[in-house]
């Protein structure tokens, strides 16, 4: 099992989230920086390394479905179904919260954020720490989403770190909310709306309730030093490609030239896509260019998550 290779680095960290530490871990999605989701002072820490609003509620993972009863207050039925069909992986549930959730991880919402992530090396910390773990991104608010170990020792050298390789997903989960006739999409990941509507009915409600029930959904995230914008047909549009990088889908055309070019996918996969998406955004923040430019993807399927993050980079 893969475990056994971090085993000791997993005991050590489980220790620390034990004792009221911040540790950083790979999920399926992004890497997390998690404390104990039941000790408020240690959530206040995630609060203060990342500089993160304290408007913007936590995600708490889950490591097995009985953890689920210490935070949902309720019993839908499509909550379980959902947990079934998606869980562990990229979903997460925004639900009616235990009174014993503290306030600081919700915001003060009355309703508590919960996932089950997939990365099993996530999973068998938690299971140690014996205690859900409220983890959002392990960067500085509003930046780029770490996907690599490296990406969060650079801004965090402090914090210690299991390193889990390069995450599975890319981006971050969807995130979903339950209403009496359906569900509503609050970010999108890739897992679509299409999956979520073969499992649950969905229902018409706006996007103008969304920013209400949804605090951290700001319009400028996952952002890059340097300036970036989304350029349709860049080669043929973007004037100075000698000081600027490209984030291409696939493989570019022979007119093009960008100092730097980062291709998605070859192929076009926009699963492909989004796994090297914030590698590829944290490496052209990093080099010599002045700007990043992103060709835009379609926006159908996995792409809607995709754009969402770029639109967003890019704000
Ligand atoms: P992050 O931890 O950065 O992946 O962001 C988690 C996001 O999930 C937050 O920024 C919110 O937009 C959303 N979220 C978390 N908890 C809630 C909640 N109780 N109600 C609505 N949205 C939530
Ligand atoms: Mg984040």
């Amino acid at each position: 099992m893969e475990g056994m290779k971090h085993s000791s680095e997993i005991q050590q960290a489980a220790r620390m989230i034990a004792a009221g530490e911040l540790v950083a871990f790979p999920t399926e999605t992004v890497y997390g920086l998690g404390a104990n989701a039941f000790d408020p002072v240690a959530v206040a820490r995630i609060f203060e390394t990342k500089e993160r609003p304290s408007f913007d509620p936590l995600i708490v993972h889950i490591c097995e479905l009985s953890q689920l009863d210490g935070l949902y207050r309720g019993d839908d039925e499509r909550v379980y179904r959902l947990a079934e069909k998606f869980w562990p992986g990229p979903l997460t549930m925004v639900l009616p919260k235990q009174e014993a959730v503290p306030d600081i991880v919700t915001a003060g919402m009355d309703t508590v954020a919960v996932r089950m992530p997939a990365n099993p090396l996530a999973r068998e910390l938690i299971r140690q720490a014996q205690t859900p773990m409220a983890a959002p991104s392990a960067n500085k608010f509003g930046r780029i989403s770490p996907t690599e170990a490296h990406h969060v020792t650079k801004q965090f050298p402090d914090v210690y770190t299991i390193d889990g390789g390069k995450t599975q997903v890319g981006i971050e989960s969807a995130v979903i909310a339950l209403h009496d006739d359906g569900f509503e999409v609050l970010r999108p990941g890739v897992i679509t709306e299409a999956d979520l509507e073969a499992v649950v009915t969905r229902s018409g409600i706006d996007s103008k309730e969304k920013q209400q029930q949804s605090p951290g959904l700001l319009k400028s995230h996952y952002s890059p030093g340097k300036p970036m914008y989304i350029v349709a047909d860049p080669c043929n549009h973007f004037k100075e490609q000698d000081r600027a990088g490209l984030i291409s889908f696939g493989i570019p055309g022979d007119n093009c030239h960008f100092s730097r070019t980062e291709i998605l996918s070859r192929s076009k996969d926009l699963r492909e896509a989004a796994i090297n998406l914030f590698s590829a955004m944290h490496r052209l923040d990093e080099s010599h260019i002045e700007y990043i430019v992103a060709e835009p993807l379609p926006e159908e399927g996995i792409g809607v998550a995709i754009m969402n993050r770029l639109k967003k980079a890019s704000y």
